[in-house]
């Protein structure tokens, strides 16, 4: 399936000069929604998850439905003061300034296997600091599901070499 045709591009958003790939076209296609679920999870089995961890927010609305597909648990990456039990704290650099994630320190089985959603891989700082999150809580990233990957950003460098990484759509 031709996935870019169901995602949408919106040049100069939030900021002057970002082409947004805006992925709430393609949710609201139920053959691209089915498609792009159903190809995560199959490329995503063989990781052996016990656990899908997604980022706030978009990367929920994929990571719950895999989770659910995969048949293991979902834990929430989220922004700062949001969850409300013992958190681990990751910050990671923007452009201009700082920004923190916050995961459950209770949110896996010690000794999990743990595969980070997000909609789309940019720089790969939101990814890396999730990986310092899961890292955290003593378990181990076995694998990155992305919908879209903005390839000239190199965002895979960001990453551990060992961990594989999978994304539907490369601009
Ligand atoms: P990064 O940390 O640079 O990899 O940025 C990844 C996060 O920013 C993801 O959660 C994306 O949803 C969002 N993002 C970054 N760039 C774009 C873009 N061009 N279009 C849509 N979302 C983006």
């Amino acid at each position: 399936m031709d996935l870019k045709s169901r995602i949408r591009d919106l040049p100069d958003f939030p900021k002057p000069g970002i082409l947004f790939r805006d992925i709430t076209t393609l949710l609201a296609d139920p053959e691209a929604l089915r498609y792009t679920i159903d190809t995560l999870s199959e490329r995503c089995a063989p990781f052996q998850p016990d656990y899908i961890v997604g980022i706030e927010s978009r990367g929920f609305m994929f990571g719950v439905p895999l989770a659910h597909q995969l048949n293991v648990g979902f834990a929430p990456v989220r922004k700062p003061g949001k969850l409300p039990a013992a958190v681990h704290r990751a910050e990671y650099a923007l452009e201009y300034g700082t920004d923190t994630l916050e995961l459950h320190q209770d949110a896996f089985r010690p000794g999990s296997r743990v595969v980070i959603v997000d909609d789309l891989i940019a720089t790969g700082g939101t990814a890396a600091a999730t990986v310092q999150l899961v890292q955290q809580t003593g378990c181990e990233v076995v694998g990155f599901g992305f919908v879209v990957e903005l390839t000239f950003l190199e965002g895979q460098k960001q990453l551990p070499t060992d961990v594989p990484v999978i994304s539907l759509v490369q601009y």
